[in-house]
């Protein structure tokens, strides 16, 4: 049976990133039907929104979608189009897979982190008040239920993946009744998972061990603030932006995504490496149960990069965009 996925191209590398990673997808022979629609600065003058109704309710009605990266106009007054999907969308888990892969250049070896990072409440509930002329104040929210829910997402992707340890992070010895009441939900949930190691560390310490011993972690969950700063810490630990994919998952549905923004600098001059998309991709195979397919181009993957004739510029390549993608599509046959 054929799957009707979302493709939502993006701004900037966007198109030219998405291009490769439908044709490196399709090649899978995953049996997806892409239903192809535009967000982002195109939309804004026939729409007068980056992310029209039409869009939403074809990923409320596909319940999966793939999306390039969205510029985000600085002061025209339009919220994040990633922000207003996430909220609209329940997206509330964020999760990235993030480990080293051959030749991509990195101070770390054996690196293979999931980050699992809460994506609707904490500071993010972007509840704030002025005091006055001389302060401000900022509302963390965290609530049982959202806590819960986060960390049962946790060991369950531990449990369905095979592993071993989930590090749920806070920092519960200063904000006793906020991140202590996420601490001891996520407690609560990892009773039943006797066969998944937990443990906790502070924010502050988990930084230097990550940095010390990154290869000692297995899954990190994290409320969304400490989760949005840790994930792009452990995407540098794998070689950055360029090999980091993303997925936002709710109880309806799903969005991946690449963590990089749409790198306006680069646009159009197919240059742009397409691997953190291409494995957002493979994220959303795995979610859609294509595993096999997943396997095919994770291992397309793995032999591009390991003969380094076809990559970008950004891994000390001369490749193209759209080469490298051909380049994984002949190794997956
Ligand atoms: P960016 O990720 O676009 O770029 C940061 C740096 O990384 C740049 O030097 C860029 O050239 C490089 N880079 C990024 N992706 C790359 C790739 N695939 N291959 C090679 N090099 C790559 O971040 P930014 O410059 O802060 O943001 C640009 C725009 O993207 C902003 O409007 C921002 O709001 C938006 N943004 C969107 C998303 C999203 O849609 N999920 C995420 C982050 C930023």
């Amino acid at each position: 049976m054929t799957v009707k996925v979302t493709l939502i191209p993006g701004d900037g590398i966007g198109p030219e990133v998405s291009a490769a990673t439908q044709k490196v997808i399709t090649a899978s022979q995953a049996p997806l039907d892409w239903e192809v629609v535009e967000a982002g600065e195109a939309c804004i003058e026939k729409y007068g929104t980056p992310l029209p109704e039409h869009v939403l309710e074809t990923i409320r009605r596909n319940k999966v979608a793939i999306k390039g990266p969205i510029t985000t106009p600085v002061g025209k007054g339009f919220r994040s189009v990633n922000v207003a999907l996430r909220q609209q969308l329940q997206l509330y888990a964020n999760v990235r897979h993030l480990r080293n892969l051959p030749n991509v250049p990195s101070k770390y070896q054996d690196v293979d982190i999931v980050v699992v990072r809460e994506n609707t409440e904490d500071l993010y509930a972007g509840i704030e008040h002025k005091v006055g002329n001389y302060a401000a104040e900022s509302i963390k929210v965290i609530t049982r239920d959202a806590s819960e829910r986060i960390g049962r997402y946790a060991f369950e992707l531990a449990r369905r993946e095979g592993r071993k340890r989930v590090t749920i992070v806070h920092k519960a010895n200063i904000m006793k009744l906020s991140d202590g009441l996420f601490l001891e939900s996520i407690r609560h949930v990892a009773r039943d998972f006797p066969e998944i190691e937990c443990e906790d560390r502070i924010i502050d310490a988990l930084c230097m061990n990550l940095v010390q011993v990154p290869e000692q972690f297995d899954v990190l969950v994290l409320p969304n603030l400490y989760g949005d700063i840790v994930s792009d810490l452990v995407a540098g630990l794998v070689g950055g932006l360029g090999v980091a994919p993303g997925a936002n998952i709710g109880e309806m549905g799903a969005v991946f995504e690449a963590v990089h923004g749409s790198a306006p600098q680069i646009a159009g001059k197919n240059i742009a490496n397409p691997l953190a998309m291409i494995l957002s991709g493979i994220e959303m195979l795995k979610y859609l149960g294509f595993i096999k397919e997943a396997q095919r181009v994770e291992k397309g993957i793995n032999d591009v990069l390991s003969h380094r004739e076809y990559v970008t510029p950004d891994l000390g390549g001369t490749s193209g965009t759209q080469e490298m993608a051909m380049a994984i599509v002949e190794s997956m046959k």
